[in-house]
């Protein structure tokens, strides 16, 4: 590993982020929580990511939230005022439908969403046809004796993302291509607990809403997002690297750390998100990051050395 070489969690030191920095060419970033905290960008990060592209290093930012696609996460780097190419995005609304689409999907077969529209414009673009998304849903109350929803065969996926819109209708329809189509694959953007919508409280994630799709039919998702490895494998492909060469900086243990070990990643905690040093440390916690800072922007000391 680049950096802590083995000593476990550690608050890194100068020496370390030095080692680090010398020792990959590839960074990834999970976004909320290390890049930005909702809709303001977390302090010194564009410094930050300058000094590191000035050195020559790749950068990637991965997030779990598929509400938005690559070309919504572009347009909300270009309005924070950080300079990011297209390709350096992989949401995980992409990740769907590139998983999709690294399967051979059956295009003359559909996808039904649960989810934004950050997964529909990515099924566009793959060329995948799809029915739900944010709109989707009738009331379905007062049922009368011997009433049927009926479903498109056609659905070969389920894709279950996170809905602000999500309504029972949607949970029977998905629930109803799963079970009636033993073929049907059922796949998930991520598995969060909770996401930060406001900074007041947790508010309850996309685990949530594949919660209730594996609650009624007893199958398990496919997750295309953090901790899997799949946005990786692309990721490493795209950009020609090896995981020795890639550092996986993010906020949560669960997801970007496991993601990053997953991967055989050197990984760093970053404690300017969800994760608080005394959960860190805390003898319950079993994922133990190589490296931990304050905030993304604690690398810039290695430069002024
Ligand atoms: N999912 C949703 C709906 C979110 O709002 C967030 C964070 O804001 C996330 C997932 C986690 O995103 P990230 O992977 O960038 O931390
Ligand atoms: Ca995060």
């Amino acid at each position: 590993k680049a950096a802590a070489g083995g000593q476990g969690t550690r608050r890194a030191t100068l020496e370390d982020k030095m080692k680090l920095i010398d020792g990959v060419d590839c960074f990834i970033f999970d976004c909320d929580g290390v890049i930005w905290r909702g809709d303001s960008v977390i302090e010194g990060v564009p410094e930050t990511l300058d000094m590191l592209r000035a050195l020559g290093k790749k950068l990637v930012f991965v997030t779990n939230n598929s509400t938005k696609s690559r070309k919504g996460y572009l347009g909300k780097f270009t309005s924070l005022g950080l300079n990011i190419n297209a390709e350096e995005i992989y949401s995980s609304s992409y990740a769907a439908a590139a998983y999709l689409d690294s399967i051979k999907f059956d295009r003359s077969k559909k996808v039904y969403v649960i989810g934004e529209t950050g997964i529909l414009e990515e099924l566009d673009l793959k060329g995948i046809k799809y029915l739900g998304g944010p709109g989707d849903g009738q009331k379905v109350v007062n049922l009368k004796p011997g009433e049927y929803m009926e479903h498109d065969e056609d659905v070969a996926a389920v894709i279950v993302g996170f809905d602000r819109y999500i309504n029972y209708y949607k949970i029977q329809y998905a629930t109803l291509c799963i079970r009636e189509n033993p073929g049907c694959m059922f796949i998930a953007t991520n598995r969060d607990a909770v996401t930060h919508l406001t900074d007041a409280q947790e508010w309850a994630g996309n685990g949530s809403m594949v919660g209730a799709i594996v609650g009624s039919t007893k199958r398990e998702p496919h997750v295309v997002g953090k901790p899997s490895g799949f946005m990786l494998q692309n990721i490493a492909e795209q950009f020609n690297l090896k995981p020795e060469q890639i550092c996986m900086v993010g906020d949560r243990l669960d997801t970007d750390i496991l993601f990053g070990q997953n991967g055989g990643l050197t990984t760093c905690l970053v404690l300017s998100g969800v994760t608080t040093e005394e959960q860190l440390l805390s003898p319950s916690n079993e994922v133990h990051p190589d490296l931990y800072m304050s905030q993304l922007s604690d690398l810039l000391a290695a430069k002024q050395t």
